[in-house]
């Protein structure tokens, strides 16, 4: 008999950290048949918990939040955790037009809000499909 791993989520394992109940909560449901959808109301708990080498697939995040904003996250993420970089997907209100310069290079993972569950699930199965 072999140990299972440890980790081992049997479905692909999505991370939302949006300061919004409303967002966690409607990505869960879109998304909670075909994935393991954790969501976090801060970046700051999502990193804390990404530090404990946790494995995941796909991660959105959101970009105004309080405390740590979503470049904030991404900057520690980004040294944290790089492999997951290309894992990631940003949602946002604002238009792209009218984000910071220094979002230029995410201009093509962004979801606009209010997504809908077509565009999320195909944009979460693009990552999936791309990131290995
Ligand atoms: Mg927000």
């Amino acid at each position: 008999m072999t140990t299972p791993p440890l980790d081992p989520p049997a479905l692909p394992r999505l991370v939302v950290v949006d300061d919004e109940r409303l967002i966690g909560l409607s990505v869960k449901r879109l998304l909670r048949r075909s994935h393991d959808v954790l969501w976090f109301e801060s970046a700051r708990e999502a990193l804390a918990w990404l530090d404990e080498g946790h494995q995941i697939d796909v991660l959105l995040t959101d970009i105004r939040m309080p405390g740590m904003d979503g470049p904030a996250f991404l900057a520690h993420l980004r040294v944290a955790r790089p492999e997951l970089m290309a894992r990631v997907l940003l949602l946002t209100a604002t238009p792209p037009a009218e984000l910071p310069g220094g979002l230029a290079p995410w201009a093509d993972r962004l979801i606009e809000k209010p997504f809908h569950a077509p565009e999320l699930r195909d944009r979460v199965a693009a990552v999936l499909a791309t990131a290995d």
